[in-house]
């Protein structure tokens, strides 16, 4: 058996991963929490029953718990999905993304280096790292030019994470990951803002109740958008390439928020054809017949907003083979189904 530890696995990617890799008999999965008041497991609840998966308390900017976690275990794997992962709010608590996000890379390299130079070990990069773009689509050969407290801080954990390769011989890779979303998609998440709003709106609707209007920000953003269980595949195969080596994960694709938040209501049974757009700017409004939908709030649109992060996954199909399964409309309409059924 492998033993692979896992971080941030109360979030949308480490659950994932932890299935994907639960459905494959060879594979032990150590899982790493942090300690909270009120425990937020809701995305591995199903699994806290199964003997091939143990969770321990892993703080990761904890760099003695970090290191006694490694000592004691002696993964096989080591995969970093821990992350304040939210770039909205990374201009308020830029400290806490350099610790969070890099920092505690270093801590993870030493203790690999250190008690388990064998484990292979994989941290989640990031589109944002490419940030304030200079070529369309962005491959693994575009520079780092990142434009947010997020970005940065992924940007200065993938240097680490090459040193590290480079001078201790580790398979450690950071690949970059484009946009990517699913059924647990943190609530903060535009996607995620979407599809709740649309399912609650259809229960307000249902119910003969008062429709309270989603609110989100620049409608024009594009996003290469994916979906997450298609991602942590690609990430399992990047791990287990020869040689390491990091690819660009992507859609390859990129749609507007406007496009999907007409798709998921859409999705949600509202006839397109019944609904239209009144309105430009920070005044657009979104209405099913004469019901208003959806409207702007300037409060969520960036600082700094990134240009066009649209990225290119050739190298990942063609010497990986990765495969997408989903696509956009198929992602949205999954979301949604999901949220309405959580009614
Ligand atoms: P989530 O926000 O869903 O999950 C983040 C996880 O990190 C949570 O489990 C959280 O735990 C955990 N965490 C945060 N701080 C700590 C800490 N100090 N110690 C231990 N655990 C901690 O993110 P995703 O699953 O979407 O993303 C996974 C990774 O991929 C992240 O690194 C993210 O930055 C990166 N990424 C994601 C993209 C996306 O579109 N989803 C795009 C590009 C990169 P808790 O539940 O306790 O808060």
């Amino acid at each position: 058996m492998k033993k692979v530890i896992i971080t941030g696995v109360t979030g949308q990617d480490g659950s994932h991963m932890a299935d994907y890799l639960l459905a494959n008999d060879d594979i032990d999965i150590v899982a790493g929490v942090r300690r909270l008041s009120v425990k937020n497991h809701e995305n591995i609840k199903h699994l806290v029953d199964n003997p091939r998966f143990k969770l321990i308390d892993l703080d990761v900017t904890d760099q003695a718990n970090v290191d006694r976690v490694i000592l004691e275990e002696k993964p096989d794997y080591f995969i970093n999905f821990a992350a304040n992962s939210f770039v909205g709010v990374s201009w308020d608590m830029p400290e806490n993304h350099m610790k969070t996000n890099c920092m505690a890379v270093l801590y993870q390299l030493e203790a690999i280096r250190k008690h388990c130079p064998w484990c292979r070990y994989y941290n989640a990069g990031s589109s944002e790292e490419f940030g304030d773009v200079v070529t369309t689509p962005q491959d693994e050969t575009h520079p780092l030019r990142p434009r947010s407290p997020y970005g940065a801080s992924k940007a200065a954990a993938r240097h680490l994470v090459k040193v590290w390769r480079e001078s201790y011989g580790l398979y450690a890779i950071q690949g970059w990951l484009f946009n990517h979303e699913g059924t647990r998609r943190g609530e903060e998440f535009l996607t995620r803002k979407v599809t709740k709003a649309v399912a609650r709106i259809v229960k307000e609707i249902r119910d003969g109740k008062e429709v309270k209007p989603l609110e989100i920000g620049n409608l024009d953003s594009k996003r290469d958008w994916s979906d997450a269980e298609d991602f942590v595949a690609g990430i399992w195969l990047m791990l287990n390439q020869e040689k390491p080596k990091e690819y660009v994960l992507a859609s390859g694709e990129t749609y507007t928020i406007r496009e999907f938040v007409e798709s998921a209501f859409g999705f949600a049974g509202f006839n397109p054809d019944e609904c239209y757009w009144e309105g430009e700017g920070t005044n657009s409004k979104y209405y099913h017949c004469d019901q208003l939908l959806v409207k702007i709030n300037p409060k969520y649109y960036r600082p700094a907003e990134v240009n066009l992060l649209l990225g290119d996954p050739s190298l990942a199909e063609e010497e990986m083979g990765w495969v997408r399964k989903t696509d956009f409309y198929g992602l949205v309409k999954k979301m949604v189904d999901n949220d309405i059924n959580m009614l």
